[in-house]
Formats: structure tokens, C-alpha cells, sequence
């Protein structure tokens, strides 16, 4: 067996394997896009803009998209719209583990942040814990960790149970399917994120996706201060608008984006495979007959089991040349923003960040690349170091 480089041999990936290559699409079909009406002076929210948002709408089935800035932003306005709509005020009810933007979007409106456990082995909101806290809650908001579906008719039950609205961080999702029907079209509202490391690309920008008139209009006007042309500003909205050229981007990303979700499930396909022949390593759980976007593609390690931790994973294979990620160590209720305005004991949440690791996952990866990681994987608890 070789010698791992943490105990002085050589690297196996001495040009190194990055975490993450954004799906760009050529350049020569953005600027074929964008061309028209980038000479006709058009630069931000124009017909590029409302071309995307008729494309995803479509997609997605879903009555309407409305783009903006990014995710956050979009999360931001959901939320905003249903406090002005709805007169939404309780805390909003979400897993911690997740990114920070979820939470963040909460905070952002002045709400509460009541954080509930996530599925040890799926990782998603856990449904039976989510319950037992949702006494008081004025909405859910749950994300699809990693692209994959969070079982959201599910949330969705949950939130008519209480009698208040769901909203998806989608992020992760955009062209994932909860047995057969795509993500986007959930809850009273979904948000799809658009920056590099996502699977559809803009460079920046988030699709807010809804089926509710009302909260289209109220977005519309959110995006551009309140304003709807008269500067007579109906509420304090902000500057949240898309600019021309990302939205270039992203319809080019479109015309590929079926075919780089095809290859990055086969990719995950071949790792999990693999990583199935390794005793306490698991790969995250998805439901039968869900299709997952593998925006991240995530294990989990049982110590006891593997015979080495999480840190020492990532060790050897960084030694190796394998930048990993450690999504999402630490949770969002640990992390100094959120521990002590919305504290919450979550041993579950706590035990998942310490054993989770993402691997590199992108069509720039070749097979050989895969199974050499695998073999890292397999091989890391005979490290000395
Ligand atoms: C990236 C991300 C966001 C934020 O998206 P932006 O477009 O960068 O604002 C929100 N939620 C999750 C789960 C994310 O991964």
C-alpha cells in the first residue's frame, strides 16, 4: 500500500483537487445572449430578465419567478412580503443545520429564529422534532440540504397543521425533483441561488419561485425600493433588481443544465457505490425516487467505527491534495451571529456537524479522480500522523 502524504509520501493529487469549479457556460453564448440588448442599453432587470423568469417559471410550474440580487435577498422579500401581506410575526421554525443565509433572512425582518433538529441520516429538517416545536411558530422555512429533496409536502403538511405559511431555501435545488415533481413549486414560496458554487450559475442572483399573485406583486415592487414608477414608494423595499448580464449568464446555464445535473448524479453514483464497501462511512440519505442536485456531494463518518474522526479525514486527504468542505460544521446556532440571539440545545444537529465532510463533485472530475479519492477515504485511518 502506498505511503499517505500526511506521513511523508508523496501526494496523490500534487496539482491538487479543488473543492469546487463553478458550471460556467461558454463565454461566446453568454455574449451571444447578452449582445442585443446590451446595445440597446439595457443593463439591469430588462428583457433578459423577464426571459429568465418566464424560462424557470416553466420549468418549474410554478405561476411566477421573480429574480432578483441573490438568494438572500429573495429570502429576505418572501419573508418581508408575508409580514406586509399576512401580518406573519411568530419565529420562524428551521434546522440549524444549514447555511447562515436562511437564518440570516429571518433575522434581517426583525423575527425569532426557533431552530429544530435535522435527520441524522438525511440531514433535512427533522419532521418529528419540527412538530414537537411548532407550537407559537409563525412559519417554517426548511432547506434541500445539499439539493436534495426535504421531503417538502411533508413541511408543507406541517405548516397547514399550524395554519402558516412554508417557505423552501432552495439554494441548493434548482433542477431537483421530489418524487418526479420539481422543487421550486412548494410552499407558499421557493428560492433558488444562482452564485458559482450553486448548480444553475449566474455569478450572482436568486429565483424566488410562487404561486401567489399578491406575493409576485409585492416582490416586483420590493426589488426596486417600493417604487412602482411613481417614486411614490409603498414600502421600504430595496434595491434587489438582476442585472442584465447575470441573467445572460444564467440562460446560457440553463441550456446546459440538464446534462450537468445528469453527470454530476452519475458521479455522486460512483462515489456512493464505492463508499458503500467502507465501513463507517455513510453517504447523506435520499429518499427512493427523489432526484437530488448533488450541489454538495456529503458524507458522514462514525469515529468508532472508521477508526479515525472527521478532522483527520480531511487531514490526510488536504495532505493529499483534496480540498474538502465541512458543511455545515459549525451550525448555524453555534456561530456567533446566531448562539446567543437564538440559542437553542440541539445534540442531534451538534453530533451530525462534527462527522459531515463534502467531497470535491464536478464534471471536471474523471473517474480516476473519484476512485482515487474513494481509496483515500478507505485508507486514511492507517494514518500515523
Ligand atoms: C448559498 C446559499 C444561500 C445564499 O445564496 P446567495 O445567492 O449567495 O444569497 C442560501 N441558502 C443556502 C442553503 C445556500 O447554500
Amino acid at each position: 500500500m502506498r505511503r499517505l502524504a500526511i506521513d511523508g509520501g508523496d501526494p496523490m493529487f500534487p496539482h491538487g483537487v479543488p473543492f469546487v469549479r463553478p458550471p460556467a457556460p461558454p463565454l461566446d453564448e453568454v455574449v451571444a445572449r447578452l449582445r442585443p440588448t446590451y446595445e440597446q442599453g439595457a443593463m439591469t432587470n430588462g428583457p433578459l430578465v423577464r426571459e429568465l423568469e418566464a424560462a424557470v417559471a416553466d420549468r418549474m410550474g410554478v405561476a411566477h419567478v421573480v429574480a432578483v440580487s441573490s438568494c438572500t435577498t429573495g429570502l429576505i422579500l418572501a419573508l418581508a412580503g408575508l409580514r406586509h401581506l399576512d401580518g406573519l410575526e411568530g419565529p420562524v421554525l428551521m434546522p440549524s443545520f444549514t447555511f447562515s443565509a436562511g437564518p440570516h433572512s429571518v433575522a434581517w425582518n426583525d423575527l425569532g429564529v426557533r431552530f429544530a433538529e435535522c435527520d441524522p441520516l438525511s440531514f433535512q429538517l427533522d419532521l418529528v422534532d419540527a412538530h414537537a416545536r411548532l407550537d407559537g411558530a409563525g412559519a417554517i422555512m426548511a432547506t434541500h440540504v445539499f439539493g436534495a429533496p426535504c421531503r417538502p409536502e411533508q413541511v408543507e403538511a406541517l405548516g397547514a397543521e399550524a395554519g402558516i405559511p412554508v417557505l423552501f431555501d432552495a439554494a441548493h435545488g434548482f433542477g431537483g425533483r421530489r418524487a418526479g415533481r420539481p422543487l421550486g413549486g412548494f410552499g407558499e414560496v421557493e428560492v433558488f441561488s444562482m452564485t458559482p458554487t450553486k448548480p444553475l450559475v449566474a455569478g450572482e442572483g436568486g429565483l424566488v419561485c410562487t404561486d401567489r399573485a399578491d406575493l409576485a406583486e409585492y416582490l416586483h415592487l420590493a426589488r426596486e425600493y417600493g417604487n412602482p414608477g411613481d417614486y411614490d414608494t409603498r414600502f421600504v423595499g430595496l434595491n434587489g433588481r438582476l442585472s442584465e448580464m447575470h441573467a445572460a449568464v444564467a440562460l446560457a446555464s440553463i441550456e446546459h443544465i440538464d446534462e450537468h445535473l445528469a453527470t454530476r448524479r452519475r458521479m455522486a453514483a460512483r462515489f456512493s457505490d464505492a463508499i458503500l464497501g467502507i465501513p463507517g462511512v455513510r453517504v447523506q440519505a435520499i429518499d427512493e425516487g427523489d432526484e437530488s442536485t448533488f450541489k454538495d456531494f456529503t458524507i458522514a463518518v462514525d469515529a468508532l467505527e472508521y477508526g479515525a474522526d472527521r478532522d483527520t479525514l480531511v487531514s490526510v486527504l488536504r495532505a493529499e491534495g483534496v480540498d474538502t468542505r465541512n458543511y455545515f460544521d459549525p451550525p448555524v446556532h453555534r456561530q456567533r451571529s446566531h448562539a446567543t440571539r437564538s440559542p437553542a440545545d440541539l445534540p442531534v444537529t451538534d453530533a451530525v456537524a462534527r462527522t459531515v465532510v463534502s467531497l470535491p463533485l464536478y464534471p471536471a472530475l474523471d473517474d480516476a479522480t473519484i476512485d482515487g479519492i474513494v481509496e483515500l477515504i478507505a485508507a486514511a485511518p492507517q494514518a500515523n500522523a
